[in-house]
């Protein structure tokens, strides 16, 4: 059988949430070898933060099918990820009980004000960073007291495995893309925090032997970290289509980068608000400071030092609904 005839059926059953994007040609990032489309992951939806969408595609469907009434996520007060999957969650009639990194002290701005309108204050537990280490544990035990439901534990980032034919239908989404353009990329840009948008893009990538690079940047986690990450998930993609994947093919189409500004995850600086301004401007999209705008201004970089020549597809995953808890440095950008 055809081989993404047989990736589409092995992926399924997804939920109807739209995915299908669209790529369209950049005005600013070309250089004389090289032409530059965006895909549009940011038009995926308004509340949900763009590429995220398709981790729930098959995420969701899990936890009903699974009689899942009571969830527990992990990760950053203004996390993208809890933002986004609550809403779905509490769709679905399935309780979110989030386990935050921080303290009531945290001020009600941004993603976190967000997820206070959707999630009340009794379901909200505070870990300190000095816990946070062992907050699987905590959340676990916690699970555990709540004996009468069918709980399910929800990594950082929804990083776990029935995300990952979800996350597949970026890979077919772009060949759909390229299809209609009549073109092929050569290099993929790509962000990742957990990795597992990335991870999924490449590994059926490399199944259907499409000769592209993917240039990841990482942004929350270490290069180690993220091989970890693939090694594991490779093993998922393997058992959903009965076939073993040939790893040298795999690594030898990767490269990683870190950011060259505002390196630390979460953080930001006046250049990302001159990149999101800029890219406002020039191109009619928005950035936002976590994720895609500091994509946008490694891509750039990267290009130059080496000399990259054909087609490439930088993937926008979206993330804008964060600009909100960031007023006062976009006003900078306007009034200086
Ligand atoms: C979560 C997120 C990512 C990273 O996705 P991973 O699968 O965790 O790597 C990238 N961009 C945006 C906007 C996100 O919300």
């Amino acid at each position: 059988m055809d081989k993404i005839k047989k990736l589409t059926q092995v992926i399924q059953p997804l939920v109807d949430y739209p995915y299908h994007t669209r790529v369209h040609k950049l005005k600013t990032f070309n250089t004389s070898t090289l032409d530059c489309y965006v895909k549009r992951d940011d038009e995926l939806s308004f509340g949900v933060s763009g590429s995220k969408l398709r981790k729930y595609l098959s995420l969701i469907p899990y936890l009903l099918n699974n009689k899942i009434d009571t969830t527990i996520l992990m990760g950053s007060s203004h996390s993208n990820n809890i933002l986004s999957l609550s809403q779905l969650l509490i769709e679905n009639a399935i309780e979110p009980h989030l386990f935050l990194l921080g303290d009531k002290s945290h001020s009600l701005k941004g993603n976190l004000l967000l997820t206070r309108l959707f999630v009340p204050e009794k379901n909200i537990h505070w870990i300190s960073r000095q816990e946070w280490p062992s907050v699987e544990a905590i959340a676990q035990d916690y699970g555990r007291r709540l004996s009468e439901k069918h709980t399910y534990l929800i990594a950082e980032g929804a990083s776990v495995l029935p995300a990952l034919p979800g996350a597949l239908t970026l890979a077919l989404d772009i060949l759909q893309n390229e299809q209609l353009i009549a073109k092929q990329f050569d290099h993929i840009f790509i962000d990742a925090g957990t990795g597992l948008i990335a991870i999924a893009t490449i590994l059926a990538f490399s199944w259907l032997r499409r000769d592209v690079l993917a240039h990841v940047l990482l942004l929350a986690e270490e290069e180690a970290s993220f091989l970890q990450r693939l090694e594991s998930f490779k093993l998922g993609f393997e058992k959903l289509i009965g076939e073993k994947l040939a790893m040298d093919f795999l690594i030898g189409r990767i490269r990683f980068y870190r950011p060259t500004k505002a390196k630390a995850f979460g953080s930001t600086n006046p250049t990302i608000f001159k990149t999101i301004s800029r890219i406002a401007q020039q191109e009619g999209f928005l950035t936002d400071p976590i994720y895609s705008a500091k994509l946008f201004i490694e891509v750039p970089i990267i290009i130059e030092k080496q000399k990259l020549s054909g087609k490439a597809l930088i993937i926008h995953s979206g993330g804008g609904l964060s600009l909100m808890g960031f007023q006062q440095q976009l006003i900078k950008q306007i009034i200086s």
